[in-house]
């Protein structure tokens, strides 16, 4: 039973809930935020909250590029709070948190909306008797904090080394206390390889699910690492010298309960049809890089051999391809795909609406497949295999020629974010390696310490 939104805020009240944060996520990938008082339920769903168009023209240091087609003061928008899920974010401190997606007054959906355009590819793809399952795994960095100096690792302690997790006992037992008080399922925590870097795997769900429990569990975590006096960086790449933080995207298809990435005749288990829906994400991982590593300083973490997967293969268990197939096995596990290229400047409503757009379409097509590739692609002699872009730039490029893409997001949508990729590749032309690194070493706090 749904219940309608004012017994909702009531039952809230009643668990000592009083403040509702409703998020979306910009096309630079910030989530920004309106704070209203939960007895105020009814109306932030009935008619939102204001927001003005502006706001996507917001390139990743907060400043707005004047050649952005809504670098405009006029219009509005309203963010409508999704009560449907509606989550705690720090109960005990009396906050819930929500979803919004931005309408227009006449009552449209705004067409260039980022979470509207994941829940319109997920009612496509349930159309066509489609389910996809998404979950994404979290790496940042826990850092000691100056202005104007580099982050400067805050816990000593070997990759994945549980000499890490007793050195920062106190900090991960607040983190995970703070992530099950949000009411986030997750799958595992470990100290990741890079110096103070760790991870999170938030369970799988629906798209939306998915996308959302991203932003919330981004937002605890950087909580509790102010909590400690430290800052959590979700840049994927905080530093020159040490390994890049990824955002990687694990999903699995069903068509009528059959999962399609298993019991099939193909490599791996693959089914015909799983085989169509990974040739057609492959062919399309240029245009798709534009979502997945959207900052300037994305391209400075694509390193070969640093298991962020610059090249255009997939592979079974290839930790070094862009689409890590996952196959199912006698321990019962669910086939599954890894897009492992995608980091957290991701709009993970944009990344996730456009991998359902094009499993939906891929499904359609008639694509071959190329056989998987084991072992590093970087041993390989050159131009055995594309290299995916190496700069937002070149993925732009890609992302203005997908028509799939174009077709699917719809003009205002894809051209807006066009717009957006061109401010971001303009700010850094003015910036060397080492400027674009400490711009946004502090990402996701905007503009850095200030
Ligand atoms: N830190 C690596 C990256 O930038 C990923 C390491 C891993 O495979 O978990 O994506
Ligand atoms: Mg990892």
């Amino acid at each position: 039973m749904t219940l309608s939104p004012a017994a909702l805020a009531s039952s809230l009240a009643d668990q000592g809930l009083r403040w509702l944060a409703i998020t979306w996520v910009n096309h630079a990938g910030a989530p920004l935020v309106k704070v209203v008082p939960l007895a105020h339920l009814e109306a932030a769903v009935r008619t939102g909250v204001g927001f003005s168009p502006v706001a996507d023209a917001f390139g990743a240091d907060g400043s707005i590029d004047p050649a952005h087609r809504l670098a405009v003061p006029d219009g509005d928008l309203r963010l409508k709070a999704d009560p449907a899920a509606l989550a705690p974010l720090a109960p005990a401190r009396g906050w819930a948190w929500a979803p919004g997606e931005r309408w227009q007054r006449n009552g449209e959906p705004y067409a260039a909306d980022q979470r509207h355009f994941c829940r319109r590819q997920q009612q496509e793809l349930e159309a066509a008797g489609l389910t996809l399952q998404a979950g994404f795994e979290l790496e940042w960095l826990v850092a000691e904090a100056e202005p104007g100096a580099a982050p400067r690792p805050a816990m000593p302690g070997g990759p994945y080394g549980a000499d890490r997790l007793v050195e920062g006992f106190d900090y991960a037992t607040a983190l995970l206390e703070a992530i099950e008080a949000a009411g986030l399922p997750w799958l595992q925590f470990h100290p990741e390889y890079g110096a103070s870097q760790f991870e999170l795997s938030l369970a799988p769900g629906t798209a939306l699910e998915a996308a959302d429990r991203l932003v919330r569990a981004r937002l605890v975590i950087q909580r509790v690492s102010r909590r400690f006096g430290w800052r959590c960086s979700f840049s994927p790449k905080p530093s020159l010298e040490r390994v890049g933080d990824g955002g990687h995207l694990h999903f699995s298809v069903q068509r009528a309960g059959q999962p399609l990435l298993q019991g099939g005749e193909g490599v791996a288990g693959l089914s015909e049809p799983g085989q169509q829906l990974l040739a057609t994400l492959l062919e399309e991982l240029p245009a798709l890089m534009a979502l997945a590593c959207p900052l300037g300083v994305s391209y400075l973490r694509l390193g070969p051999s640093s298991w962020s997967a610059p090249f255009q293969v997939w592979g079974v268990e290839n930790r070094e391809a862009a689409l890590r197939l996952i196959p199912s096995a006698a321990d019962g596990v669910a086939a599954h795909l890894e897009l492992k290229v995608s980091d957290l400047g991701a709009n993970p409503y944009l990344l996730l609406g456009a991998v359902q757009l094009l499993v939906r379409q891929g499904l359609a097509g008639q694509r071959t497949l190329p056989p998987p590739l084991s072992g590093d692609p970087a041993a390989l002699p050159l131009g055995q295999v594309s290299r995916l872009p190496g700069s937002l730039e070149q993925a732009s490029a890609a992302f203005a020629a997908s028509a799939l893409l174009r077709q699917g997001m719809g003009e205002a949508l894809h051209g807006s974010l066009l717009d957006s990729q061109a401010a971001e590749v303009r700010r850094c032309a003015q910036l060397t390696p080492e400027q674009q690194v400490a711009a946004s070493c502090w990402w996701p706090l905007v503009g850095g310490l200030g």
